[in-house]
This record gives C-alpha cells, sequence and structure tokens, in this order.
C-alpha cells in the first residue's frame, strides 16, 4: 500500500522531517539531533481582556523559544486564529536555523496569540497585546528573548509591546522589540526588509541561472508586509508581476499589473478585491500559474502534494514560512523546480531586526542607505555559500542552507557542551 501524506501535515512534523534529512547529510550525533528536536522553552499564556462591551474575554498566547546556543532568543509574534503550539514551535525552530545561516548572534522564538484581529475593536486589540506583554513580562528581554512583527502585527503592535514592557519595568527600553516605528528606535528601512531581501535572493538566483531581472514574470500570494514589499520592488527592478493576492482572494492581468496602483488600491480599499485592469484569479490558482518565479508570501502549507505537481513556475521563492510541505517539496525537486527555501528567502527581515537592535544598543543611527547596503551585502553572502553548497555537493537549495544553519549551531553546542 502506498501511505501518501495527509493533505493538512503538521507544521512541526514538516519542521522536523527537514531537520532530520539535514542531519542524515551533516552526520550530526543523535544527542545533538535530539537537542534541536524539542524547544528548550515553551510557554502558554490565556490573558484575559475587557472586550467593548464590559464583558472578558480569555485569549491564549505563546511564546516557543527553541534554541539559544548562538544568543538570545529572536522571532515574530503572529496574531492569527490557526495559532497554537505546534505551529509556533515549528516557526521557532525555523527561526534557529535562518538566524544561524545568515550568520547572526541569535536564537530562534517564535511567538503568538490564537486571534482573529480583524473580528475585534482596535482597541480590544490593544487590550490584548498589552496584556499578552505583561504576562510574558519575564520572558521578553532585550538580552533574553526579542520579538518582532509577524503575520497581522505591525509597528503599531510593537509600539504597544515596547511601551507595556517599558511601564512596568520603570525605564525606556527600545531594545525588548524590533520592528518599532522609527519615533521609539525602529531602524529605517526595517518594514521593507523582509520583501527586499526576497527580491535580492530572486536577483541572485535568476543570475545563477544565467538570468535577469528585467522581463521576468512574477506570481505573489500574500499582499502584505512581504508581499506587496516585493512586488513593488520587483516591479521597479523591471519584472513583470502578473498576479498578486490576499486573504480575499487574487488578481492576474498577463500583460503585467501596475503595482503601484494595486498598493494604493488595496490600502483604500482594505483588499485587492475589484481592482480594475486585472482579472480575478483565486489564491489556489495563482500558485498554478505558468511564470518564471512563484512567491508564496503569506501562509505556510499551502503547496501540497495535492497541488506540487500541478505548479508550474521554474523558480519558487519562498517569502512565507514553510509554504511547501516535505511531500511537495521533493515533488517539486523532482520537477526540477528550483525552490529559494525560507530560512534563506525571507532572512531580510531578522537581518534588519539585528540592526535595530544594534542601533539601539549603541544609540547610533544608521541610514537607510546604510542599512540597505548592509543588508544586501549579508544577503548575497549568504546566497553564495549556500549556491557554492549547491554545486559542490549536489544539494537542494534547502538542503545546503539547512546544513549551514543546522550545522553552526550544532558546531555551538558540540563546543558549549551540555550542563551539568
Ligand atoms: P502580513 O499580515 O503583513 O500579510 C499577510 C498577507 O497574506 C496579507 O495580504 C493577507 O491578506 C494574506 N493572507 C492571509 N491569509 C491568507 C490565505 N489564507 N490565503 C492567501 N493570502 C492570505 O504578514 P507578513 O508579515 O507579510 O508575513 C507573511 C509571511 O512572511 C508569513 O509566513 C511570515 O511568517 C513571513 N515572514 C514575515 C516577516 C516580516 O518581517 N514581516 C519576516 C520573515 C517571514
Amino acid at each position: 500500500m502506498i501511505i501518501t501524506e495527509p493533505v493538512h501535515t503538521s507544521p512541526l512534523t514538516s519542521a522536523r522531517q527537514q531537520l532530520a534529512k539535514c542531519i542524515d547529510i551533516l552526520g550530526i550525533d543523535p544527542g545533538v539531533h535530539e537537542r534541536l528536536a524539542y524547544p528548550d522553552r515553551v510557554v502558554q499564556v490565556n490573558s484575559p481582556v475587557r472586550m467593548d462591551n464590559g464583558s472578558t474575554k480569555m485569549f491564549s498566547g505563546y511564546r516557543v523559544q527553541h534554541n539559544n546556543a548562538l544568543g538570545p532568543y529572536k522571532g515574530g509574534l503572529r496574531f492569527h486564529p490557526s495559532v497554537d503550539i505546534d505551529e509556533v514551535t515549528a516557526l521557532a525552530m525555523l527561526m534557529s536555523w535562518k538566524c544561524s545561516l545568515v550568520g547572526l548572534p541569535y536564537g530562534g522564538a517564535k511567538g503568538g496569540i490564537t486571534v482573529d484581529p480583524r473580528q475585534i475593536s482596535v482597541s480590544e486589540l490593544e487590550r490584548l497585546t498589552r496584556r499578552f506583554t505583561a504576562d510574558m513580562i519575564l520572558i521578553f528581554d532585550p538580552q533574553k528573548d526579542i520579538p518582532a512583527p509577524d503575520v497581522n502585527t505591525s509597528p503599531r503592535e510593537m509600539a504597544w509591546i515596547m511601551d507595556t514592557w517599558s511601564v512596568n519595568k520603570g525605564y525606556a527600553a527600545p531594545g525588548v522589540v524590533t520592528g518599532k516605528p522609527i519615533a521609539i528606535g525602529g531602524s529605517l528601512g526595517r518594514f521593507e526588509a523582509t520583501g527586499r531581501g526576497v527580491i535580492t535572493m530572486t536577483d541572485e538566483l535568476l543570475r545563477f541561472k544565467g538570468r535577469q531581472m528585467v522581463g521576468t514574470t512574477m506570481a505573489i500570494q500574500g499582499f502584505g508586509n512581504v508581499g506587496s514589499t516585493a512586488a513593488m520592488l520587483g516591479h521597479q527592478q523591471g519584472a513583470k508581476i502578473v498576479a498578486v493576492s490576499d486573504v480575499f482572494g487574487g488578481i492576474y492581468n498577463p500583460a503585467g499589473i501596475d503595482i503601484p496602483a494595486a498598493m494604493l488600491y488595496s490600502k483604500a480599499n482594505g483588499s485587492l478585491a475589484g481592482f480594475p485592469d486585472a482579472e480575478t484569479i483565486s489564491n489556489e490558482d495563482l500558485l498554478l500559474l505558468k511564470v518564471d518565479v512563484l512567491v508564496p508570501a503569506a501562509l505556510e502549507a499551502v503547496i501540497t502534494d495535492q497541488n506540487a505537481d500541478r505548479i508550474k513556475a521554474d523558480f519558487v521563492v519562498e517569502g512565507a514560512n514553510g509554504p511547501i510541505t516535505p511531500a511537495a517539496d521533493a515533488i517539486l525537486e523532482k520537477k526540477g523546480i528550483i525552490v529559494v527555501p525560507d530560512i534563506l528567502a525571507n532572512a531580510g527581515g531578522v537581518v534588519v531586526s539585528y540592526f535595530e537592535w544594534v542601533q539601539g544598543m549603541s544609540q547610533l543611527f544608521w541610514s537607510e542607505e546604510e542599512v540597505n547596503d548592509r543588508l544586501r551585502r549579508i544577503m548575497t553572502r549568504s546566497f553564495s555559500q549556500v549556491a557554492n553548497l549547491v554545486t559542490t555537493r549536489d544539494l537542494s537549495f534547502r538542503m545546503a542552507a539547512y546544513s549551514i544553519g543546522v550545522g553552526r549551531i550544532a558546531e555551538a553546542l558540540k563546543v558549549r557542551g551540555l550542563y551539568p
């Protein structure tokens, strides 16, 4: 009997499968594998919130600290109905590999609240964010664990977290979060950093394959921080963005979408739906378009064994974390589709979060050009390290990236030893 993977593979199962594959390649000690397969700490809080109608409602929130062999825990906070310990743990593991891969002195963490922010008012959201922060007061810390934005969180939420933590501690602590507004110590270039990194990696891959950005066709799923910035920068650099989408669906124009107009439209209307000069396309069909580059930049597990054999892009650049399940990854590899993995493709965000943290610590702020230039150098260096392994060891981009990320943490664990 052929056992096929269920459509909804747990994100943690996927993350552990990828880790096991990499451990095999590297021949890493089973004790280290055991340590890396589990997070260091899992924290759940249940935060009571006074709702606008006077009632009280409980919301579950999480912080998972995966591994801090290389430095303080670092990772985003997600506000979404699907947030649970399993998902947050998987994302925390990815953060460990990502920080290590691009050479940051951070460990991996992730957090979130199980909530659909669109179903509550802004004042309820603020009270929830502040209460969650107070409940995590012993966990978040500029020296220990530094959150950042992720799905449905933005500089606004980071400002509430920074303020709540600072008020409770009795001093202003800008270093407790990154992705803050510029007015309270945010870094220039942070907002666009992840999408900028996605486009830098797309450009590097195209060059690696002897191609170029100008005229490249792209489809991008997700039009939030990552997707809309990638669309804008890709458009500015001469790519033809033929399709973009948000949670409500997508728009498609084979002649190329006017991205600046789509940005304005989405801001004014809260969604891309109804954008003129484009046909409607579903999120599922967007993934199947015949384009040069497909960028999934919304949620995880959108490319599975159920649709992988129908993907027609030459390249997939993972803007989102974990958009491709391991079974789908194997199918894409067999089809010769090159995938730039999340831990490389979307690392730009955490790189500039690190710059923000460093600037805050030293109270010395950099120009946007300096931020973007340093980001580009780190991203291109990381790409060439990965591409080098792809060529010399005949690995997929994912396994090459994992080998570097996981390998450095394994080395750090080895030299630090096991206490006691
Ligand atoms: P965001 O909240 O700004 O945007 C998410 C986008 O996805 C929105 O356009 C939303 O409408 C769309 N979306 C939500 N559910 C969808 C669905 N079911 N189908 C299609 N589209 C859907 O979030 P973001 O910060 O852009 O994050 C997107 C992805 O990138 C996530 O996987 C996140 O973990 C990853 N990421 C973000 C950053 C960052 O700096 N923000 C860094 C690294 C990785």
